[in-house]
This record gives structure tokens, sequence and C-alpha cells, in this order.
């Protein structure tokens, strides 16, 4: 059995449609996300992940404020309206620490890039994978919900693998 990424049982814990779900069922969710989010970025391994937005028509802009989507502190955010990437200037700072600028940007844009992907083509994963059904105490019927935990767990591993793939190299030659 393949061992979860941390992060990926992190993402799964902190969606309320995960709460009644088994091991085994978070286990199934957060492996077809995985699965989705390397498979999409295949096609793109190797390629710089500013190239790739400016090739798709992807706009990329730093900005200052903190953006919150649902009451979370998001790194970075993808505007489907105006075809355009806000990296959070903050998360960015943050992750350079831990491993330089440039990667830390690739990063934020491959990950955001998968949303696109999602936008524009492929729709969101959580629609594409069945939902969750939460039998209520007192309610009559099964409530149903998205796993809304499997889109960000594809975009990471679609980040990872782009952004890995790209700079690899480049960062053995600069040490
Ligand atoms: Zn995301």
């Amino acid at each position: 059995m393949r061992r979860l990424p941390g992060w990926a049982r992190a993402e799964l814990r902190a969606d309320p449609a995960c709460a009644g779900l088994t091991t085994g069922e978070a286990r199934w969710y957060a492996e077809r996300a995985l699965d989705e989010g390397r498979r999409q970025a295949e096609p793109y391994r190797g390629r710089n992940p500013l190239e790739l937005a400016a090739e798709l028509g992807v706009s990329v802009s730093v900005t200052d404020r903190d953006p919150v989507v649902a009451g979370r502190h998001v790194l970075a955010e993808y505007d489907a309206a105006t075809r355009g990437i806000a990296v959070c200037r903050a998360s960015l700072e943050e992750r350079a620490d831990e491993v330089g600028e440039r990667r830390a940007m690739a990063e934020h844009v491959a990950h955001e890039l998968y949303h696109h992907l999602e936008a524009t083509c492929l729709g969101r994963l959580e629609e594409r994978l069945p939902p969750v059904v939460v039998r209520q105490v007192l309610g009559l019927w099964p409530v149903r919900r998205r796993v809304r935990a499997c889109s960000e767990i594809a975009a990471r591993a679609f980040a990872e693998t782009l952004a890995g793939a790209a700079l690899e190299g480049e960062e053995e030659a600069t040490g």
C-alpha cells in the first residue's frame, strides 16, 4: 500500500465532507486525486510553469493582499473570469525561505495552473468523483457532499510533478 503524503492527509482532515469517512475511504479519494494531478502534469513535464502560463494565456501577478477563500487563507488564487493567477506575497516569501525564490514561484504558479485546467477543460475534480453520502440523524434524506479537498490534493500533486521536473536540473547546476 502506498503511503499518503502528510499534506494530503491534512487536506482531507480539513474537509468537512470527509468527517464521517473511514480511513480506507479517505485514502481512496486522496489516491484518485494524487494520480489525477500527476497524470495531468505529464504532458508538461520539464516545462517552466511561468512560461507555460504565458503560453496558455494566463497572467501571473503577485499581490500584497492576503486572499481568503471560504474563510481560509490561500497561497494563491486563480480567477477564471480574468484567466489570472494572483500569488500572495507573504506566502511566496515564506516558501522562498525554504526552497528559494524561483522554485517557490514555480510551485505556486503550477498549482494554480491545475485550477486553470480544471476551469477551462477538465472540470473540478470533486465533481468528477462520487460524492460522500452523509446520513443525517434527524434528516429524512441523505446529504451528498463533494470532497473539495480532492481538487487541492490534485493541484499540489500537479505542482510537485511539474515544478519538480522543471527545476531539478537547474538547481543541481547552481548548487
Ligand atoms: Zn488550490
